[in-house]
């Protein structure tokens, strides 16, 4: 069945029927199906959306229905990850052609449920219109951790010190390399692959680590998107700042080292679509983050005073190496995608 026979309210009702089988937050007070939603909530409030448009974000051809409605929550995740805060109510808007199945849609909706769930929120209202091509708005509304007198632990791009030690999670490029994969190049094997086409198409964004480093003192911090160097250039320019990276100390997976030998460097630091998290703080916040966390956290430089604001990259030796690769710019593209 295509979403034009079932209708723009038939489809909206089935989308209701399933968010509340999921199951609903206790602040919710009315959900789908008013003219707005409603909830109780106290404390200072956050809000983040991210559209994801087929054709410029992820081609149907290589992304399943369930992983893009699971990535379509995520990427906002990520964004109330990097303030430390609390995740809690979504909404959805699909831009879908008219002869969009809806089994595809049902598949969109349950990946989007099961990050849902996974990251405790719900889906309590939206929009859906019809369009020629397939896009997916996520708007996420959270709330930011307060301490015991109240006051909210935000975490920002402009909260950097000179001197804090800078640390990412997990690792970087995994996400570019398992792109590559799927847009056709055949490299390393099928083990490695399979793990970074899974980066790509299933981002996890370390939520509780946003929230752990906010409540042990972290005061800087971005999800990296757009691609390491650009997105701590962001926290450089807001701190008004610079920073040191060492090359050998960015972390890179053994399958992305296998699979992309000489690319693995260019693709950790600019290839974007990562969903981990940056930190910025005294190095014996990041001591006490890194004892606590549950995944690895890795240590990579420091920020520095440098009213241009600059990158220096360094090799082992201390050479300073050319910034290897361009981040993601929405409205330029990525330098290795043209
Ligand atoms: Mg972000």
């Amino acid at each position: 069945m295509k979403v034009s026979e079932l209708g723009e309210f038939g489809l909206i009702a089935r989308l209701a029927e399933a968010c509340a089988k999921a199951g609903q937050p206790s602040s919710l007070v009315i959900g789908i199906g008013d003219d707005a939603a409603a909830w109780r909530a106290s404390g200072v409030q956050l809000v983040t959306t991210d559209t994801l448009i087929e054709g410029t974000h992820f081609s149907l051809t290589h992304v399943p229905w369930r992983d893009l409605g699971w990535n379509a929550l995520t990427v906002n995740v990520s964004d109330i990850a990097a303030m430390g805060g609390i995740p809690e109510q979504a909404l959805l808007t699909l831009a879908l052609a008219p002869d969009t199945e809806v089994a595809d849609v049902d598949e969109l909706l349950a990946g989007m449920l099961e990050a849902s769930s996974e990251y405790s929120t719900a889906i309590v209202g939206g929009d859906i219109v019809g369009c020629d091509t397939t896009m997916v708005t996520v708007t996420l509304i959270g709330r930011a951790l307060a301490d015991e007198r109240g006051e909210s632990l935000l975490m920002t791009r402009s909260g950097a010190q000179a001197g804090d030690a800078i640390a990412v999670t997990g690792h970087l490029g995994d996400s570019a390399g398992g792109l590559r994969i799927l847009l056709g190049e055949s490299t390393g094997s099928a083990g490695a692959a399979a793990y970074l086409k899974r980066a790509h198409l299933h981002h996890r964004p370390p939520l509780a680590i946003g929230q752990m480093a906010a409540r042990e003192g972290v005061r800087a911090a971005i999800d990296v998107s757009d691609g390491l160097l650009q997105d701590l250039g962001h926290v450089c320019e807001a701190s008004g700042l610079g920073a040191i990276v060492h090359a050998q100390k960015i972390p890179i997976s053994p399958a992305l080292r296998e699979a992309f030998p000489k690319d693995a460097l260019s693709l950790a630091c600019g290839g974007g679509e990562d969903y981990e998290l940056l930190l910025a703080a005294p190095p014996e916040v990041i001591e006490s983050v890194r004892d606590k966390a549950d995944v690895p956290i890795a240590v990579i430089g420091e920020m520095a005073t440098d009213r241009q604001h600059r990158i220096r990259l360094l090799a082992e030796d201390g050479g300073e190496l050319p910034p290897p690769g361009a981040g993601w710019d929405h409205l330029r593209g990525a330098a290795w995608r043209r």
